[in-house]
């Protein structure tokens, strides 16, 4: 869908970015079983189908093969039956022959039981063989020279009955002379259409044991190969949920690794924020470094560290903090900045990837050489602060550098910032030729000194020190010569003076000093130093030695001169005035005077 916004216009616009493409919806349960199963179906169908026309065809080729043996039987029966017929027939014509000859009643009797079971035989061969019209032509044509045969055979008997035993002996022989190759013959015609029946039925028969044999192979090669199908199929589904699982598995761990690391990530986040926070509202570098050292130890716990800060004269590297187990060896000791790669290059060292580079000359002197090393500069506005120097057991990753990187940058700017701050202060609180304190400071700070003295109790006095014959010497020696010296009297002042004073150029060649938990006595003592230095003052200028300069001191004393700025400071002027009258170089406490 294309996106429509307002423009600050109220003119409205068509956004020319290309739709997203939307993924399709996710298939149903329903539907995604019936995608899976449909195909299964239709294998499973076919499969089954195949199995049912095989079973069909075996069905069909054993029955084809029970038909045939049935036939095979059946035509073994014929030829016995043929062959009985011969034997029967032989029977009949020996009893026939053997009445002709003895006359005995069992031969005629066992002559008729054999002339019938010939003449059964033949009916029953009639039976068997009425569906071959070859076979069945053969068995009248039997049955005519059987009927032929018994005519003769009873011609036999009845002669010997009713003519006598000579008259059926001559039967007999004449009977000898009458061959039987005609039903021998034909027997034997018949059996071997028997024989050739039998081989064609055999054959088929073989023909369907085969196809049985086949259809059954084939079936079980089909239900083997099913269910290998079957097996594979379940299998591989087996192992594609297996897949899935241990897919899902890694996923939902890879999401919550991913999770905890964005949620540690965040945390670091906050702390470096806050340690920014708290960097920023920092008066001093001290006390940025105070804050440093107890914020990084917890913000980098996996390693040791060290952060070192390079000296106004830019000649030494000073550990500042440590911390971890080996922040001591790594705060071994001061270092020229040319011994660490980092200062050099101005860069993380070594950057990322570089395997081969050399380690910090100042780790290997402080015998840091196991672990994994970084050195990260801590430069920001165009300055070069320090180095914030680690070792780890791991080595640091990309994603690591980039948050130390962010912790450096936070360090460095903290603290350029506080340099930057503490010179501007400086500079607004500072006479620039003298290094002295200037008006503006003692200002600010006398009413601070005052409210303390009486806090606590004590005493404070106000030097007022103005230069003898100044102009005179400027007249004489020349602007920068008065220049000379009042740098050199100012840092005279800064030596005399102790760390709690306030020493001041008050304008000109008048100077101030507020010396703090201090009586009258001790004072004046403070201020003749004061006045006994300055004529021992040695000022060269041009190559030329110029005279020594002389200094006159008025002293107001809290609380006796007054309890305010403004009285102690005109009461050290007119103790001043007073110096100047009674002839200058000289010192003079107005509460004693
Ligand atoms: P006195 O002993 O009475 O104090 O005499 P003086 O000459 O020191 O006093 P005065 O106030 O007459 O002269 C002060 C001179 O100091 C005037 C001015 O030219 C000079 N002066 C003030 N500021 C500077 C400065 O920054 N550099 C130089 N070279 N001279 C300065
Ligand atoms: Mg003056
Ligand atoms: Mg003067």
């Amino acid at each position: 869908m294309a996106e429509v916004a307002d423009n600050p216009g109220g003119m409205k616009t068509q956004s020319i970015a290309p739709a997203l493409p939307l993924n399709p919806a996710p298939l149903t349960v329903r539907e995604r079983y019936w995608s899976y199963t449909r195909p299964l179906i239709v294998k499973f169908s076919a499969g089954a189908l195949l199995i049912l026309v095989l079973a069909a065809a075996g069905l069909f080729s054993a029955r084809e093969y029970t038909n045939y043996q049935d036939w095979t039987v059946h035509t073994y029966q014929v030829r016995e039956r043929i062959v009985m017929v011969l034997n029967d027939l032989r029977l009949a014509e020996m009893q026939a022959r053997s009445y002709g000859l003895a006359g005995r009643d069992e031969s005629a009797i066992a002559y008729y039981r054999a002339i019938a079971d010939t003449e059964h035989e033949i009916d029953v061969i009639d039976e068997l063989t009425v569906d071959d019209p070859v076979q069945v032509a053969n068995v009248a044509r039997l049955r005519a020279l059987v009927a032929a045969r018994r005519k003769l055979y009873e011609t036999i008997i009845s002669d010997y009955r009713e003519r006598g035993p000579a008259v059926a002996h001559n039967d007999v022989l004449a009977l000898i002379d009458q061959p039987n190759h005609p039903i021998r013959d034909l027997t034997d015609a018949m059996r071997a259409e028997q024989t050739h029946l039998l081989a064609r039925r055999q054959a088929r028969r073989d023909r369907s044991a085969v196809y049985v044999g086949i259809i059954a192979a084939s079936a079980t090669l089909l239900v083997l190969a099913l269910m290998l199908w079957a097996f594979f199929t379940i299998t591989s589904e087996h192992r594609q949920r297996l897949r899935t699982e241990r897919n899902l598995e890694q996923g939902a761990w890879e999401l919550q690794s991913a999770l905890s690391d964005a949620r540690q990530l965040a945390e670091t986040l906050r702390r470096i924020s806050g340690l920014g926070e708290m960097l920023q509202s920092c008066r001093e570098p001290d006390e940025a470094i105070a804050v440093i050292e107890r914020a990084l130890p917890p913000l980098l716990p996996e390693m040791s560290g060290c952060l070192a800060l390079i000296n106004p004269s830019h000649n030494l590297v000073e550990p500042r903090t440590q911390w971890g187990t080996r922040g001591a060896d790594l705060a071994e000791g001061v270092f020229a900045p040319d011994d660490c790669w980092a200062l050099r290059r101005s860069q993380a060292h070594p950057s990322f990837g570089e395997i081969t580079a050399p380690s910090c000359p100042h780790l290997v002197y402080a015998g840091v050489t196991a672990g994994h090393m970084l050195c990260l500069p801590l430069s920001a506005q165009g300055q070069m602060l320090g180095v914030l120097s680690l070792v780890a057991e791991r080595a640091f990753d990309a994603h690591l550098r980039e948050l130390l990187q962010t912790v450096s940058d936070q360090l460095a700017l903290a603290l350029a910032n506080l340099r930057l701050q503490q010179s501007l202060r400086e500079q607004s609180i500072r006479d620039p030729l003298t290094g002295l304190f200037n008006r503006r400071y003692l200002e600010a700070s006398l009413p601070r000194e005052l409210a303390r003295a009486e806090r606590r109790k004590s005493g404070l006095a106000l030097l007022m020190l103005d230069l003898d014959h100044f102009k005179q010497y400027n007249d004489s020696h020349g602007h920068d010569a008065g220049d000379a010296l009042l740098s050199q009297f100012g840092a005279m002042l800064n030596q005399l003076c102790r760390g709690e004073d306030i020493p001041c150029r008050y304008g000109g060649e008048e100077f101030t000093v507020v010396l703090t938990d201090i009586d009258a006595r001790h004072a004046h003592e403070r201020a003749e130093a004061i006045r006994r230095a300055t004529t021992q003052i040695e000022l060269r200028h041009r190559g030329q030695r110029l005279p020594a300069p002389s200094v006159s001191i008025g002293i107001a004393i809290y609380p006796d001169d007054g309890s305010t700025p403004e009285e102690l400071k005109r009461v050290a002027d007119q103790a001043l005035y007073r110096a100047k009258r009674e002839g200058r170089d000289r010192v003079i406490v107005h509460a004693v005077a």
